[in-house]
């Protein structure tokens, strides 16, 4: 049995958490126990915090968390998303972030002549440290002569663990390929470590074929031909950007799920987008990122028959044309999960 927390959250995350919490009952029945967590925006307009002081130590009793999105336009985003989102990151040093990008239906795919199913790669993030470390400040605010810093933090123990955790996830893959993205000729110091630690770690995965891009040199080879990567590992700040690019490769923000893993101690799953606060409330949200969040999730508890039953519901959802507005179709958010979980029992 595992122990999972859902955290729905704002704005849409409240109509996709429930939709991919039917869908993993569905596909894993029995073998899963909730427990859901109201923190939310109306909790931290409540109490002036987005969790309770011991909220980290409650969610680590848990196998996995499924989370939903933050975000409400009566908050200073920042400052409650710090509360919420980043705490738990950091604070469960959930150091990795893991975006799969596979079209679940050549017609997600906006690329010509390439088809869906030849696009099948992981981007691992580094989400813990880098650009995102929060560290910096403003001098003389305010002022023509105002200074901004804000620090790129690179610790050796930070980027050797997500490399080899690429490399390990390269070697578990058909395709043994790995690609590391990096400005270290444009920052040698901070991304002059991602490429020493790189060159240091090769040799120990002879059996992965291991190559090194430019972060930009990357983003034109993702829309060129995106059928040559397998896996992808870079920093926090570009693997924001390159994979917000690679979502629109699988069909939008919509259909991209991602994980904030601690490998063997702790999962965070959650769809990419955010609160949707111009489409919340109104059923029109797409599940699909959410409930294949809620896939990643069961590969990660051991479950992987019920995640590719998951898959195989939602591709068949986009195939026959169960979808919602930002995919063309008309169907309600709630219309479209009920579908899956239809399939899902039959
Ligand atoms: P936040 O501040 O919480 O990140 P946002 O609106 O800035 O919110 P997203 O929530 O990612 O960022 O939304 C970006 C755009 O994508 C919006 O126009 C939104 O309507 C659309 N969008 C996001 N999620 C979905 C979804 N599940 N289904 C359909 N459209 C979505």
């Amino acid at each position: 049995m595992s122990r999972i927390a859902v955290i729905a959250g704002d704005g849409v995350g409240r109509e996709v958490v429930p939709a991919a919490v039917r869908a993993a009952r569905a596909a894993a029945g029995e073998r899963l126990e909730w427990t859901e967590f109201d923190w939310n925006a109306d909790y931290f307009l409540r109490h002036g915090a987005a969790m309770p002081p011991d909220g980290l130590e409650q969610l680590r009793r848990f196998d996995a968390i499924l989370f939903g999105a933050v975000g409400d336009p009566r908050i200073g985003t920042h400052e409650y998303a710090a509360g919420l989102l980043l705490k738990m990151r950091f604070g469960l040093d959930l150091y990795a972030n893991l975006r799969p990008v596979r079209p679940l239906d050549d017609r997600l795919c906006p690329l010509r002549g390439i088809r869906g199913d030849e696009i099948d790669f992981v981007v691992l993030r580094e989400n813990t440290e880098g650009a995102y470390a929060g560290i910096g400040g403003n001098f003389k605010s305010g002022r023509s002569e105002e200074v901004a810093i804000e620090l790129d933090l690179n610790t050796r123990l930070g980027v050797e663990r997500i490399q080899r955790l690429a490399f390990e996830t390269a070697r578990q893959r058909p395709r043994r390929r790995l690609v590391m993205a990096d400005k270290s000729n444009a920052m040698p110091h901070a991304h002059g470590l991602w490429l020493r630690v790189f060159r240091e770690l090769r040799p120990q995965y002879p059996e992965v074929e291991a190559g090194h891009l430019y972060a930009d040199a990357l983003a034109y080879q993702m829309v060129r031909d995106p059928r040559q990567f397998d896996v992808i590992v870079t920093s926090n700040l570009f693997g924001d950007l390159l994979t917000d690019l690679a979502a629109a490769l699988q069909g939008g923000l919509g259909m991209a799920a991602s994980a904030n893993l601690h490998p063997g101690r702790l999962g965070l799953f959650e769809p990419v987008h955010g609160s949707a606060p111009d489409i919340a409330g109104r059923n029109r949200a797409n599940p699909l990122g959410a409930i294949l969040s809620a896939a990643l999730m069961l590969d990660f508890l051991g479950l992987g028959e019920a995640a590719r039953q998951i898959e195989a519901a939602a591709a068949a959802a986009v195939r026959e044309g169960v979808t919602t507005p930002d995919l063309g179709g008309n169907w309600g958010t709630m219309e479209c999960a009920a579908w899956i979980e239809k399939r899902l029992r039959a």
